[in-house]
């Protein structure tokens, strides 16, 4: 009987250290918060190299220039289009009879907008597609300016005035993508 108190006993106090144990172990999350804001401390670092690599690669991709740059870099003509919204005259420009294979890009930014693919004649005298080379790469806004309302485009990179889009144009889309060719510069796919 007496042995049987003596292992009760020592079980007890094997049992009290493990709830003792067990206790830290529930404190340890407490510990483990230490943890988390050690981990939170280190959290900032990644963070903010994230938040750096996110705003370089947006600095990458998107072309911010002051309008003195803009001026100063691009054809007198390209720069009235591209910053200042102007409509080159129609049948003037260097692309809308233009049938040579290949891809347009932005006279901004060298974004590519449009595949000579997409290009059709729409005999309104500026460069014509159906189709942007990628969505993307192509933002539109409610333009209603001279008392239309039409829908303006503009590159999504360097924010230049394109042209505008209407649903009037051919198969497969139906869209009619009217772009000023001072907005863009073409380059030949090599055969
Ligand atoms: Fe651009």
């Amino acid at each position: 009987m007496r042995i049987v108190l003596i292992l009760t006993f020592l079980l007890a106090m094997i049992y009290i250290p493990g709830c003792d144990k067990l206790g830290i172990e529930v404190k340890i999350p407490n510990p483990g918060a230490g943890g988390q804001a050690a981990a939170a401390k280190a959290d900032p670092n990644t963070v903010t190299e994230q938040a750096t690599k996110q705003r370089q690669q947006t600095m990458e991709d998107k072309v911010i220039k002051s309008d003195a740059e803009w001026r100063r870099e691009l054809e007198p003509l390209s720069y009235q289009v591209l910053r200042k919204s102007a409509t080159e005259r129609a049948f003037t420009g260097q692309y809308w009879n233009h049938h040579e294979v290949g891809r347009y890009l932005c006279a901004g930014c060298g974004a590519v907008l449009f595949e000579s693919a997409t290009k059709f004649d729409s005999g309104c005298g500026w460069p014509s597609f159906y189709q942007a080379a990628e969505n993307k790469r192509i933002l539109e806004r409610v333009d209603r300016s001279h008392g239309m309302v039409r829908t303006e485009v503009v590159c999504a990179r360097c924010g230049g005035h394109l042209g505008h889009v209407f649903n009037n144009g051919p198969k497969p889309t139906g869209l009619r993508y009217c772009i000023n060719s001072a907005s863009l510069k073409f380059e030949p796919v090599a055969n």
